[in-house]
């Protein structure tokens, strides 16, 4: 039976709390709690999930004895029930003011990926909890913390995120977040400057280090030695790392130790939203720019793009764009209109590096041979690059495995993929080769 009396002491407990703690960490961690029921020898807490229990025990303990119950040993006398999930309801949590803070230092943050801002579902709950588990308690949770999953589905973000709310809610520790393409080039800047050790002390120094796409790190042998020895200098002090990877550790092209290091702490994957959770994402980027999309077109769009939530944004801009220029409002037939392009595309895991260099070959005018060659002319040069643009771009595969089919490291499509996104953006007529070869491979 629950009583007056039982929500009168926890209401004191948290008002006693919201004194001593941050708006953001009192919303996220304690508001959420509830009373399920109460007797002099014990109360049931219910809870969102097991973070927000292992939080309170945590941080509270002392502070806990003196408003509920305490068993014969002095502890808490607690039970908890953890709330059953509603996984069709994704919700979006209300953004508080930025951190006054964030900017004055040093830290690389996207001002945009914070929790508040990622919406949650069924794909993502665990991860989701998983980062804020992190947030809550550097260092004392899972450590390493692993995200892997598809392209652009929010690893970054999370990352991101942690990054904010530990920069907001423990201003003491030291947070870096790096990309481990900038790990490899800060330590190539270091050993060409003969400051490897200064680098190695930076890092070693840390309280926090967030790690972006890990997978970089494959088939670069000396590179990974010294990201594995930063690694296990941090762990053994119970620094936090957190990583993403596109794959699990143990799909990565990387030493045993290290894999092995990756899978000591929590492992969590982020997956393709649901439906209902596309729309509730769309509608929240729509809001943040200003745009209004009835619903029932919020679910034609979710139901027509499903591959990431990148391509999901990129129908807002492109939405956004013609309903100012056009001074129209959101509706099916102007969406067809301007995002029909995205919905045809074709399953992208159809198309075959074959069927790429075919169309290369065709617009650019070269021979198949002469793009699966070596021949460093100009123009078949290009062409190659180009090959290897679309593939990255139209083929669901790791960049080692395109690599492979064009008997290449993955680097060298990565490189090739930046080269001719920058000259696609100053080359008006790269751009519509390239397009002449998107329309050919998807329509062939
Ligand atoms: P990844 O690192 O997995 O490739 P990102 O973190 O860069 O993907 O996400 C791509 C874009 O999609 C970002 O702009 C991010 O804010 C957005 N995004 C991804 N998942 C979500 C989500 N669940 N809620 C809100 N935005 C999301
Ligand atoms: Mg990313």
């Amino acid at each position: 039976m629950l009583t007056c009396d039982a929500h009168d002491t926890w209401t004191q407990f948290l008002d006693y709390i919201k004194q001593r703690c941050s708006l953001t960490a009192f919303e996220n961690w304690l508001a959420p709690i509830l009373v399920l029921d109460s007797s002099t020898e014990e109360i049931t807490l219910q809870v969102p999930n097991i973070f927000v229990k292992a939080y309170l025990v945590d941080n509270y303990q002392e502070e806990l004895c003196s408003f509920v119950p305490v068993d014969a040993n002095g502890v808490p006398a607690i039970k908890f029930v953890i709330a059953e999930q509603e996984p069709s309801r994704p919700c979006i949590q209300e953004a508080p003011p930025p951190s006054p803070t964030a900017d004055e230092l040093p830290l690389k943050l996207n001002q945009s990926y914070r929790f508040e801002t990622f919406i949650e579902g069924p794909a993502n709950q665990f991860v989701y909890s998983a980062a804020m588990g992190i947030a809550a308690r550097p260092g004392r949770s899972y450590n390493p913390l692993f995200i892997h999953g598809g392209v652009g589905l929010g690893k970054t973000h999370l990352l991101h995120a942690i990054g904010h709310a530990i920069q907001k809610d423990h201003k003491r520790l030291r947070v870096q977040c790096i990309t481990t393409e900038g790990f490899i080039n800060d330590l190539v800047d270091n050993l060409r400057n003969k400051s490897v050790d200064r680098m190695k002390k930076f890092y070693r120094s840390l309280d926090v280090l967030l790690v972006d796409d890990i997978q970089f790190l494959q088939d670069r042998l000396n590179f990974e030695d010294e990201f594995c020895n930063t690694f296990e200098s941090l762990i053994n002090q119970s620094k936090q790392i957190v990583v993403t990877s596109d794959k699990p550790p143990g799909q990565l092209k990387l030493s045993e130790r290290i894999v092995a290091r990756m899978e000591w702490g929590l492992v969590a994957h982020v997956g393709m939203p649901d439906l209902e959770t596309r729309v509730a994402i769309l509608q929240h980027k729509a809001e943040q720019k200003g745009l209004k999309i009835p619903s029932s077109v919020a679910f034609y769009i979710a139901e027509h793009i499903f591959t990431n939530v990148r391509q999901l944004e990129g129908a807002i801009n492109r939405l956004t764009a013609h309903c100012r220029l056009l001074g129209e409002e959101v509706s099916e037939s102007l969406v067809e209109k301007t995002l029909s392009e995205l919905f045809q595309a074709p399953p992208s895991q159809k198309i075959s590096v074959e069927a790429i260099l075919k169309s290369v070959a065709t617009v650019f005018q070269v021979r198949v041979n002469e793009l699966k060659g070596t021949s460093r002319t100009k123009e078949i040069a290009l062409a190659r690059q180009v090959a290897m643009y679309l593939a990255k771009e139209l083929i669901k595969e790791s960049l080692m495995m395109i690599g492979a089919c064009f008997g290449k490291t993955h680097s060298t499509i990565l490189h090739a993929f930046k080269n001719i996104e920058n000259k696609t953006k100053k080359d008006e007529s790269l751009r519509r080769q390239i397009a002449l070869c998107r329309r050919h491979i998807e329509t062939r």
